[in-house]
This record gives C-alpha cells, sequence and structure tokens, in this order.
C-alpha cells in the first residue's frame, strides 16, 4: 500500500505539480543515424540489460573504423532538449531528449527519452524543441577513447537521466531502441500541445539538463 501511495504521489508531482513545458506529440521515430532507416550504418552492438550490461545500441558506419566520424545524428523523434553537455569521462559529450507520443496499443500519451552518447559535437540547447530527423550533433569517438561511434539508449523511465545505474535494469525502465522504434514508425498526428515533465532527472552537483 505505500508503495503505491508514493506511485501515486509521483505521478500526481510529475503531472500537476512538477514543470512542464507544452509541445506537440511525435508523428513517429526513426532511426538516430542514416535516416530514416538507419542506411548506411550497421548496430555494432545491442542492448542488453544482463551482464555484460549495455543500456543502449551501438551504431556504427559500414564503412568501419573512424570513416563515419563527424557524421550527422540525428533525433529519433520529434521533442524536447534535457540535457546537452560534455560530462566527460567515458561518455563526452552527451544529448538527452523527451519525446511524447500517443502509444498506439492503450491510446493514452506517454513520454519517452532517447540518449546519444561520445559526440564529436553538439548542435542544440537546452530547453530547444527539436523535430523527427534534425541534425543534433556529430558522430564522435569520445576523445579517441573509442572507434567513432553513436552510443544509442531509450528510457521509459524518466527519472534516469545520466544517472542510469540508480535505475532497475527492466524493460519497465529501458526500451530496446530497434524494436521501439520498429514498432513506433509512424504515429496518428496531433496538432493539440501536451504539458511533458521536466526536471525529473534526480539532481547532482554540477547537474546541467532541466
Ligand atoms: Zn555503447
Amino acid at each position: 500500500m505505500r508503495c503505491l501511495f508514493y506511485l501515486m504521489l509521483w505521478i500526481f508531482l510529475i503531472n500537476v505539480g512538477g514543470a512542464t513545458v507544452r509541445m506537440p506529440l511525435a508523428d513517429g521515430f526513426d532511426f538516430p543515424v542514416g535516416a530514416p532507416d538507419g542506411k548506411g550504418y550497421y548496430k555494432a552492438r545491442g542492448m542488453r540489460l544482463r551482464s555484460p550490461i549495455h543500456f543502449g545500441e551501438d551504431w556504427n558506419g559500414v564503412g568501419g573504423g573512424d570513416s563515419d566520424l563527424g557524421d550527422a545524428i540525428l533525433t529519433c523523434a520529434d521533442g524536447v532538449v534535457m540535457f546537452a553537455y560534455d560530462v566527460r569521462g567515458g561518455w563526452g559529450r552527451c544529448v538527452l531528449i523527451r519525446h511524447a507520443y500517443r502509444d498506439p496499443k492503450s491510446g493514452k500519451v506517454k513520454f519517452i527519452d532517447s540518449q546519444y552518447g561520445h559526440l564529436r559535437s553538439i548542435l542544440v540547447k537546452n530547453g530547444e524543441f527539436v523535430k523527427r530527423g534534425q541534425k543534433i550533433g556529430t558522430m564522435g569517438s569520445n576523445r579517441g577513447m573509442y572507434p567513432a561511434h553513436l552510443h544509442f539508449e531509450m528510457r521509459h523511465n524518466l527519472k534516469t537521466g545520466m544517472q542510469r545505474e540508480s535505475v532497475s535494469r527492466t524493460l519497465q525502465n529501458w526500451a530496446d531502441p530497434t524494436q521501439f522504434i520498429r514498432a513506433h514508425r509512424r504515429l496518428k498526428k496531433d496538432w493539440r500541445k501536451h504539458p511533458v515533465p521536466t526536471g525529473t532527472y534526480a539532481p547532482y552537483k554540477g547537474f546541467k539538463g532541466i
């Protein structure tokens, strides 16, 4: 019962009490490289929630090596930029985008975050609205730490942000990006603007998102 109470409180806070921005629902999801279908790229590593864990997918150009360095990285859907910052460490330059969409099964409005890691450059700012297929950055190697590739994640849990170790490894919290995109290629357009929660990431010292 106590769990249920906190869940209801959390839902209340993010829907009523929390900060929001208003934006139209996404009209569909595309792949983040080789618009719109990933042409010219391949998934070098998939998502895996069991050891060895990989919370997302690694996308590489078919040319191999660093032939894809500097290639366009595209937002997979319309959304708002929640985080765009060089966090250095193993991540480097990283962008998080929040999308609102109507779930084709339940008909309800849902939210999902997409994350783009190891970028060479970032072309968007916190709070900016972006359109499906818009160039948000370029493919990088995190200053030569890896052969150039895109690390791409999708999260159902809006609290995850840059603190993914604090979120349990379940499919309620994490989406398999390719599966999710394939199941949501085209969605019914809805021109009304909907409230989208912001300020959901657990704050920490030096946090730079919205
Ligand atoms: Zn990766």
